[in-house]
């Protein structure tokens, strides 16, 4: 027994070093007191999620299974068991739309509502399917001076409400525009909008976790708490590139990435402990989106429904925490359903739960400033301080930018922003003031010649 638990380790570990961090074989761990937490922890080729006062999920390469029975004690169910079998049970695979179907509705969407809606897909999945990106703006097929807001939906191909979500959100938001609805009007007039209702349709479309890979998107992004810390492609997963190109590419300020497990807004920072940049603006946003919800604000399991990731669970390689290190983009994560494949007719009382909360929060944008320049192709870097009275400045931090356009989603206050680019003409300061519920013509911004 021993020399086969021996044999059974070894080979995790090969596995391991060949396959960081593979959701090959997923189990749920039956541990209130979360007695085997650090054991688990401690292996670097393991992934830990939803952890609650019931247990957690356990993801590793193949032989885990194997692994876990060495505990003695410890009680566990595949994952990948319960969902074969509520799969043949009810045909619950069948009961959404297949990534396909959901490409083939995005289209219909945009030639419904060409002027509001443009689609591109930021590029392939390992099995060549199209990751779609729907924008919504005045003019779509412009890149306009606009703030750029951001959802990402369906990482994790198993949880499935947030891409149901977003493809209602999408229609909705279309139909109110042209039903004369001041708020969406406004909303779609002053911001640019992506909505990305799914970024692994390979791993949706077999109702797992990982991609085609087994790999987790979520532990997957650079992360600057670990050796894994260079904002590179490397040998990240194909999905992963299009976000990490499709971020480059644009100027975004505010975003959410939406998940399934658990019901609570998480904020930043997942990786560490400690506040984040913005703490207070943060817990601001995260709060409101919780509190238009009522199963979050309602939550038993956290306080005003949300949460500290890192005092849920850590999470190394994760998209939220990359998103603003590197492209000071803020991002919270949305736990939308504990069931992550519920019955279809789940779906319309999710959107209802969750309707005014989107909305809401992306309204939140345009508590912000920026600036934008003549030359679009310009680049570098801007810092900014915040004025606490007429001889003092506090800094804030620097942020780099490019293609002639700089936003960012701040407290309400006064600030000084320090411009330096690549053309010495248009180094300056500039003096921004920020508001909450002010919504300037396309956005808060400053124009320099
Ligand atoms: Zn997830």
């Amino acid at each position: 027994m021993i020399r086969f638990i021996i044999l059974a380790l070894l080979s995790l570990f090969f596995t391991s070093s060949l396959f960081a961090q593979t959701a090959k074989e997923g189990y749920y761990i039956y541990d209130k007191e979360h007695r085997y937490l650090k054991i688990f922890n401690s292996r670097p080729e393991m992934i830990i999620d939803l952890v609650s006062s019931q247990g957690y999920e356990l993801y590793g390469p193949d032989g885990l299974g194997v692994w876990l029975k060495s505990f003695k004690g410890l009680r566990y169910n595949s994952l990948a068991e319960a969902n074969r079998k509520n799969n043949s049970e009810r045909g619950a695979l069948a009961d959404y739309q297949t990534p396909e179907q959901i490409g083939e509705q995005l289209k219909m969407l945009q030639e419904k509502y060409p002027e509001i809606i443009s689609l591109t897909s930021i590029g392939k999945s390992v099995l060549g399917r199209p990751i779609w990106a729907v924008k919504i703006s005045d003019n779509a097929g412009q890149d306009e001076i606009e703030p750029e807001f951001k959802y990402i939906a369906n990482m994790h191909g198993d949880e499935i409400v947030g891409r149901e979500l977003l493809v209602k959100l999408i229609a909705d938001l279309a139909m109110a525009y042209y039903d004369n609805n001041e708020r969406i009007i406004s909303l779609i007039n002053n911001t640019e909008i992506y909505l990305l209702p799914s970024i692994n349709p390979d791993g949706n479309a077999k109702r797992q976790r990982g991609n085609a890979n087994y790999r987790d998107l979520n532990r997957s992004f650079p992360d600057f708490t670990t050796s894994d810390n260079q904002n590179i492609s490397g040998s990240r997963p194909a999905e992963t590139v299009a976000v990490m190109n499709f971020q480059k590419e644009r100027n975004f300020a505010l975003s959410a990435n939406f998940h399934d497990g658990a019901v609570v807004v998480n904020y930043p920072w997942d990786t560490k402990g400690g506040d984040f940049q913005f703490q207070n603006l943060i817990v601001d946003l995260s709060a409101e989106y919780a509190r238009n919800n009522s199963d979050m604000r309602g939550s038993g399991e956290f306080n005003d429904g949300i949460t500290n990731g890192y005092d849920w669970y850590e999470v190394n390689g994760g998209m939220q925490d990359w998103s603003y290190y590197w492209h000071g983009d803020m991002q919270i994560t949305l736990e939308f359903s504990l069931i992550k494949w519920p019955r279809i007719t789940e779906i319309s009382r999710q959107y209802n739960l969750n309707k005014e909360s989107m909305i809401q929060y992306m309204r939140r944008i345009h508590q912000g400033a920026g600036v934008y320049f003549a030359d679009n192709q310009l680049s570098g870097a801007i810092t900014i301080y915040k004025k606490i009275d007429a001889n003092k400045n506090e800094l804030i931090s620097s942020f780099g930018f490019s293609h002639g356009e700089f936003y960012k989603v701040l407290d309400e206050g006064e600030y000084l922003f320090e411009i330096k680019t690549t053309s010495k003409e248009t180094n300056r300061s500039v003096n921004v003031v920020v508001k909450n519920e002010l919504q300037e013509n396309n956005g808060n911004y400053i124009f320099i010649n």
